[in-house]
């Protein structure tokens, strides 16, 4: 028998585990129960695959994500390792073969969607096999409070008191405590070993910059950052999804729509793209994302501010997959509030309902606000201590500066109060720079005190001001007044001179230095790269499975930087086991090869 150690480097080319795989693999190994929180990109396939491969018999993955099993077998197949699934995809003699090379000891994986798992023709099938575990991929979905709920979940305790020697292990990367007791419980996993990996996913850098010309402020992102890279820009409205995307193909991008109204099969074909193509941008409401495995898209962008922190964490954890470096990239301003608010207005439910959506809303809103660390921010909603400010996000990287506004937020909060609590922004700024439109003078607004004595803040900073009063909660929206703004008790303080404000200040965003990118960042030859990419397209197209499948970029980085002549060489690079050495090392040692005596 093979450790795991062993596995890990001869089949996945590995060198070493990431923490706490190795814990999780030796749990399941020795016949132990696990429960495994550990965000998107951690590395929770490898927890099951390996003690799977070491195990006598097979293991049984259960997964939701049918449409992905098939590049997830293909995946191992790729690296030797005895994989099948089992679907409604597939035809009954192909099922029946797969039945039988089960029963026959000749699969080391066997994927199955979980209502077929249910169905008393499967359990007995998998009664007369030997078993090496059963893997619970998403086990979150059986929690009947989120999003993703599956009713065929629930009759996974089956599996308990049909197989009690089996070991099971459930993986999610869903963090919050009441999903987790969900799970134990539903699953009868209360004698599992718990293995919380923390939440942060350093390779992502937040940013988050006020909107004052997005597509410009979009196309330059993109232009500078990530010309060619994958992506994901979300979007509130359908509509947008199909300005933004067919905007960006007229500047030379591949960007193609996705949302619930595009009818099933564009909807599949522009994923499929996605997916198997390199450089492809996806322009989606957030109907996109559930099971969305790719794990080189680069960044992810956010042109209008999500509902909740949670939104935003697992759209954002949608990048860098593959732990190098990405992009989570948003820009917000005052209407994405007043948009989303009016949104949660009519959206019926109870006052209660309301409530909890509202705060969760101030929460996002306080996020886009801050002037400290951004990951400490997020990850402490998340219930996480993050010692040190993290380095790489907007506000470690150009510190936000601040100025005093106690001054100015009085002013623009007794603006609201004189003029009744009734208009909005642009009037309100109006009222303080003294300016003369026929709203003025029909409100009689230039009698006030307030009028005019604001011409130190030109248009832009009052309302800035008037955002941050609004994101702290000073000011309120009030939607069945077209967006006029009120006060609310929390300014009493600051109003009655017990308070001082400090307030960020607002710059137009400066070109970003460039992320450290793969490859281009190393200072690699760009045509050596061009050339590898091709010949991993190649292979890519004859095997049907998408590029990355074959070798990650950071594999293809590794290659222009080591440069391998030999098999001996090339077994070095980090995801080359022995199955890849064998078909494709010799066909990428010529690529570099040929590329070294031609420079
Ligand atoms: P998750 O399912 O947790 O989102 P995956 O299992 O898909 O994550 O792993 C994410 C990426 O990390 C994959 O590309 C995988 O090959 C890589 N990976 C996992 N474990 C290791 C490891 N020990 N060393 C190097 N790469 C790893
Ligand atoms: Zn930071």
């Amino acid at each position: 028998m093979s450790s795991a150690q062993d596995i890990l480097q001869s089949v996945f080319g590995f060198p070493s585990f990431r923490p706490p795989q190795q814990q999780i693999i030796q749990t399941l190994i020795d016949g132990g129960d696990a429960l495994v929180l550990m965000p998107t990109g951690g590395g929770k396939s490898l927890c099951y695959q390996i003690p799977a491969i070491v195990r006598q018999g097979c293991g049984v993955v259960i997964s939701p994500l049918i449409a992905l099993m098939q590049d997830q077998v293909s995946a191992l197949r790729l690296f030797g390792v005895r994989a099948a699934f089992l679907n409604s995809t597939l035809d009954r003699s192909t099922a029946e073969e797969i039945e039988q090379s089960l029963l026959d000891g000749k699969l080391d994986l066997l994927y199955i969607a979980p209502e077929r798992l249910n169905q008393a023709r499967t359990l007995s099938l998998l009664r007369q096999a030997s078993i090496a575990l059963f893997a619970i991929d998403e086990a979150h979905c059986v929690s009947q409070w989120g999003h993703d709920f599956r009713v065929d979940y629930l009759q996974l305790s089956l599996l308990h008191e049909l197989f009690p020697d089996v070991p099971r292990i459930a993986l999610t990367a869903t963090a919050d405590d009441r999903t987790r007791e969900e799970i134990i419980q539903r699953l009868e996993l209360t004698a599992a070993r718990h293995f919380i990996a923390g939440f942060d996913r350093p390779n992502i850098r937040y940013r988050i910059a006020l909107k004052h010309n997005p597509k410009q402020q979009l196309l330059r992102f993109l232009r500078l950052e990530h010309a060619d890279d994958a992506g994901i820009i979300y979007c509130l409205s359908r509509k947008k999804t199909e300005d933004i995307a067919y905007w960006l193909q007229d500047q030379g991008f591949d960007a193609l729509p996705y949302h619930a109204g595009l009818n099933g099969e564009t909807r599949a074909r522009h994923q499929d793209k996605f997916l198997r193509e390199d450089g492809v941008i996806i322009v989606a409401t957030i109907a996109f994302g559930m099971g969305i495995d790719k794990p080189d898209v680069r960044f992810v962008v956010h042109l209008d501010m999500p509902k909740t922190i949670e939104s935003y964490y697992q759209e954002t954890g949608r990048a860098g997959r593959d732990g190098e470096a990405a992009d989570a990239w948003m820009i917000y301003g005052l209407q994405d509030v007043i948009k989303l608010r009016q949104m949660m207005a009519g959206s019926g439910g109870s006052e209660e309902f309301k409530r909890a959506e509202q705060h969760r809303l101030n929460a996002m809103l306080g996020l886009c606000e801050i002037t400290t660390c951004r990951r400490q921010t997020l990850l402490a909603y998340f219930g996480e201590i993050l010692d040190q400010p993290c380095g790489n996000c907007d506000t470690c990287l150009e510190p936000a500066q601040t100025w005093d506004g106690t001054e100015a937020a009085r002013m623009a909060l007794s603006a609201a109060y004189r003029t009744g609590q009734r208009f909005g922004v642009n009037h309100l700024v109006d009222v303080l720079r003294g300016a003369d439109t026929d709203k003025i003078f029909q409100f009689n607004h230039h009698h006030l005190a307030s009028y005019g004595i604001g011409t130190d803040l030109d248009n832009n900073q009052w309302r800035s001001v008037f955002r941050q009063l609004v994101a702290r909660g000073y000011l309120s929206v009030d939607l069945e007044r077209f967006g006029g703004l009120r006060l609310e008790t929390a300014c009493r303080p600051l109003l009655r001179g017990e308070e001082r404000i400090e307030l960020r200040l607002d710059i137009k965003a400066k070109a970003a230095k460039r992320q450290t990118k793969t490859a281009l960042a190393l200072d690699v030859d760009v045509a050596l790269w061009e050339a590898l990419r091709d010949c991993r397209r190649e292979f890519a197209e004859e095997q049907g499975v998408p590029p990355y499948v074959i070798f990650h970029d950071s594999a293809l980085q590794e290659m222009c930087v080591n440069l391998p002549r030999d098999l001996n060489e090339f077994s070095l690079v980090s995801g080359v086991g022995e199955r890849k050495l064998e078909k494709y090392g010799p066909a990428f040692i010529r690529v570099i090869g040929d590329h070294l005596s031609a420079h």
